[in-house]
């Protein structure tokens, strides 16, 4: 990046747009569609991207240019595309690249509508996929194929919170000359790099962690110049453009990312040391607990260990949503990275459609549960479990 490149808290404090002439602290809202042009010479050239300029809201605003460039320095990017949600960004992530004929692989444990879109909708153009073990990077090199174009990941994994080796991925897509496109929402640009391990394309949901207060939906992707070009003219025309609304909301999260996931991270820490040592807990999944089976390779590509912490309880099924019944405090719901503690039982919710075999593939065992760590007092998170395990 850039030679007066500041760290990573004072990008995202100082890192905004230049002040008008009113000469404002904070950041002003840009809530117009369209700009205008003092002569049809200018526009013209704006037009012919000769001149430098915003034309209109659907490919660029002062708002969502100061977000980009923000999560660009966070992530070591050149350039990126915000959206209207994660999924926008993940779709067009995807599809500014492939064409019919192509095939994608990726990790067997996706998002929920990644998933959707890999074997519904990409499958009427022509697009195909493989799934691989996450856990099993070593042996990925197998399943490519002559029209393989893209390999797509997330690390740390949802629920199940398995990592991949990004070095390997990036290292894998490197060799065989395929994009690399991570979504790394669940680590948020502070805990995690995915451009410097070699992939191509960073893609968020700044749903979660980003706003990280459950107020707004949006989505970015960032990477080297050369590809957002092409992910740009894909939104272009398309329009899945993040409102300037948003954008501004966004950006303002940015302001204390870093705090907030200092903290969401303690949290998950403490309650995931709490519940190992916990009788009726059989299994504690949290990628910097030691007994974690990937926890060097958690220490090596993540800050912290995130704000996810999942965990089994006894009685399958029943126990699991018996568990969410006693809770209290926190909030039942299927959202996750915000300031309120949330709980889900992703084997009766969000993965109830898989096969049981499925789930378990994807290392959903009955009685796991998701926590969501918020940022209450962390003596209020565990007693509110505590009595919910102990009833
Ligand atoms: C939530 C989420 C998405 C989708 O984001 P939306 O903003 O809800 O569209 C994509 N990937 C991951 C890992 C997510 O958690």
């Amino acid at each position: 990046m850039e030679k007066n490149k500041k760290q990573f808290e004072t990008e995202a404090i100082r890192g905004q747009m230049e002040r008008t002439a009113y000469r404002e602290h904070s950041t002003p809202m840009f809530l117009t569609s369209s700009f205008t042009f003092p002569n049809a010479e200018l526009m013209a050239d704006t037009f012919a991207g000769q001149a430098e300029g915003i034309i209109y809201s659907r490919y660029s605003n002062p708002n969502t240019d100061e977000l980009i460039q923000k999560v660009c320095a966070m992530e070591g990017a050149e350039d990126g595309f915000a959206t209207a949600s994660g999924m926008a960004a993940v779709f067009a992530s995807m599809a500014a690249f492939l064409q019919a004929g192509d095939h994608i692989l990726a990790s067997r444990a996706v998002f929920g509508s990644t998933h959707q879109i890999l074997s519904e909708l990409f499958p009427r153009w022509g697009i195909t996929f493989t799934y691989a073990d996450p856990k099993d990077i070593d042996n990925w090199e197998q399943h490519l194929q002559a029209n393989t174009r893209m390999i797509v990941l997330e690390t740390p994994s949802n629920p199940g919170l398995a990592l991949i080796d990004l070095e390997k991925a990036g290292a894998l897509a490197g060799k065989h000359g395929l994009i690399l496109n991570v979504d790394n929402c669940f680590a948020t640009p502070y805990l995690q790099t995915p451009l410097r391990y070699g992939a191509h394309l960073s893609v968020h949901s700044g749903t979660k962690w980003m706003d990280g207060q459950g107020r707004v939906l949006g989505g970015l992707i960032v990477g080297g110049a050369g590809l957002i070009e092409k992910v740009r003219f894909f939104c272009r025309h398309t329009g899945p453009a993040m409102s300037p609304f948003n954008a501004w909301v966004l950006s303002k999260s940015l302001e204390t990312l870093a705090v907030r996931m200092e903290r969401h991270c303690s949290n998950a820490l403490q309650l995931a040391t709490f519940l190992e040592q916990h009788p009726s807990v059989e299994k504690v999944h949290y990628p910097h607990l030691s007994s974690h089976p990937q926890y060097e390779l958690a220490k090596k590509q993540m800050r912290l260990g995130g704000g996810i912490v999942a965990f089994e309880v006894q009685g399958g099924v029943e126990g699991g949503m018996q568990f969410l019944n006693r809770i209290r405090l926190c909030s039942l719901s299927s959202n996750l990275g915000d300031s309120r503690t949330i709980v889900t039982h992703p084997a009766s919710t969000t993965h109830s459609k898989l096969k049981e075999e499925e789930r378990l593939a994807v290392g959903i065992r009955p009685g796991m549960v998701r926590i969501s760590v918020g940022l209450e007092h962390i003596e209020d998170i565990i007693g509110d479990v505590l009595q919910a395990l102990e009833k």
